[in-house]
């Protein structure tokens, strides 16, 4: 069937309310990507002269040229001098009252993304405009409101749980409600923590954090299965004594933790004793971390700064924030890239970006930080058998790249298509938004 053809077949059906099924059955001619650079997501190295077919929704077969058939009918594209990767997983955005930014993210590649926090309502009007669009992406991963304790750091995105069994009632309601993960926050007491992590662990979905309060290395070790933000790590890494002191500001205040944490870790022995017990857990346990690195970017400001000497202890602390996560990743932590909506040094929709550029400035290889973006990702939302890869059965979920991000990661910048589902997406379109 002619692509056009196809296209005005989906939205009809998105119009008559099973687009879904229309565009996920996928009556349609196979496509075959030809000529193309292709860069798995799983850290193998790239394969110079590819092909990928596609059928439907899903990938049926990826190798070289040689090696890869491809059906007679297929439409092919000739891709040649372009590097496809699997579409980029946004592990921590937040939609806030801005749905247009997530499909200008999409438009940057990002094909799929999960809020850490919200009310399913703020995803209403998102989904209103995709199927107004007839698109079948960006993928919608939704946590429900952070589970907080009481004095929540943001009342309007949180439920408050004032112990375990009514931490575990949210639990279940925010499962109930489709949430495909967990989000405690950071003034939930850590008996009701562990009550999420049960819930989560019942129903088979991740429990991810934002610590300040509690010890990453006792919560991991209860069966956390990801941490969000590399300062959810800062009290582990003081003295108990410095460690108690810090709690007691943040609990009196929630904005404590704003500088606070820059001081934690400009001050931090990343080889000290206290370092070393949470890399033993992260060596057993191997959770997921979402470093967020881009919204604690900081740089020196040469003029005109109102206050040095704090802008000194913010630099020298991402400094650390940044080596702590290649050290993480060493002792067997899972990175995976959450781009945080709005960064500092990321112009709008751009942070996923800026987050992987900022893990190769850790340390990380380019094909390492893609693998954060992609398969790691998917690990983190559970979906790593369809989700994150360019491979056989997975789904058609992947970006047209005119630069070579194995060997500039800056080139993630340089997106020329967007697949999500097996149908391209109209950049240009969302670019605008
Ligand atoms: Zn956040």
């Amino acid at each position: 069937m002619h692509r056009a053809l196809r296209w005005t077949i989906i939205c009809a059906g998105v119009a008559a309310g099973f687009g879904g099924r229309i565009a996920e059955t996928g009556q349609t001619r196979p496509l075959v990507l030809e000529h193309v650079r292709i860069i798995d997501g799983a850290g193998a190295a790239p394969v110079e002269n590819g092909r990928i077919v596609i059928e439907g929704d899903r990938i049926v077969r990826v190798g070289p040229s040689p090696a890869t058939g491809a059906p007679a009918n297929a439409e092919i594209v000739d891709l040649a001098g372009r590097t496809v990767i699997p579409g980029l997983i946004d592990s921590h955005f937040h939609i806030e009252k801005d749905p247009k930014l997530a499909l200008r993210q999409l438009s940057h590649g990002v094909t799929a993304f999960r809020d850490p926090g919200q009310w399913d309502e703020a995803f209403e009007e998102l989904r209103r405009m995709m199927a107004a669009d007839g698109i079948p992406g960006p993928r919608i991963f939704t946590t429900g409101p952070h589970i907080d304790g009481e004095g929540p750091a943001y009342p309007a995105d949180s439920v408050v749980a004032r112990d375990a069994e009514e931490a575990r009632r949210h639990a279940e309601e925010s499962v109930k409600r489709g949430a495909s993960a967990l989000k405690i926050y950071y003034r939930l007491p850590f008996a009701s923590a562990k009550a999420v992590i049960d819930v989560c662990n019942a129903h088979r979905i991740p429990c991810t954090a934002h610590l300040e309060l509690l010890d990453a290395r006792e919560v991991i070790d209860a069966g956390l299965h990801g941490v969000e933000h590399v300062t959810s790590f800062g009290v582990s890494l003081l003295a108990r004594r410095e460690a108690e002191a810090y709690r007691q500001a943040v609990l009196a205040n929630n904005d404590a933790r704003r500088d606070g944490r820059y001081r934690i870790f400009a001050g931090a022995d990343l080889d000290g004793p206290r370092a070393l017990s949470l890399y033993a857990v992260l060596r057993e346990r191997k959770p997921y971390l979402d470093p967020t690195l881009a919204v604690f970017e900081r740089r020196t400001r040469p003029q005109g700064d109102a206050n040095p000497d704090l802008t000194a202890v913010q630099v020298a602390g991402f400094g650390k924030m940044k080596q702590l996560t290649r050290r993480a990743a060493n002792e067997g932590a899972r990175v995976v890239v959450g781009g945080h909506t709005e960064v500092p040094f990321a112009a709008r929709g751009e942070a996923p970006w800026r987050e992987m550029e900022l893990l190769v400035e850790s340390g990380f290889s380019p094909l390492e930080a893609i693998a954060a973006a992609t398969s790691t990702a998917a690990g983190f939302l559970y979906r790593d058998r369809e989700l994150g890869s360019l491979r056989a059965g997975f789904k058609a979920d992947l970006v047209v790249l005119r630069g070579q991000p194995d060997r500039d990661v800056t080139a993630i910048r340089t997106v020329e298509k967007v697949m999500v589902a097996g149908r391209w997406i109209d950049t240009a379109k969302y670019r605008r938004y």
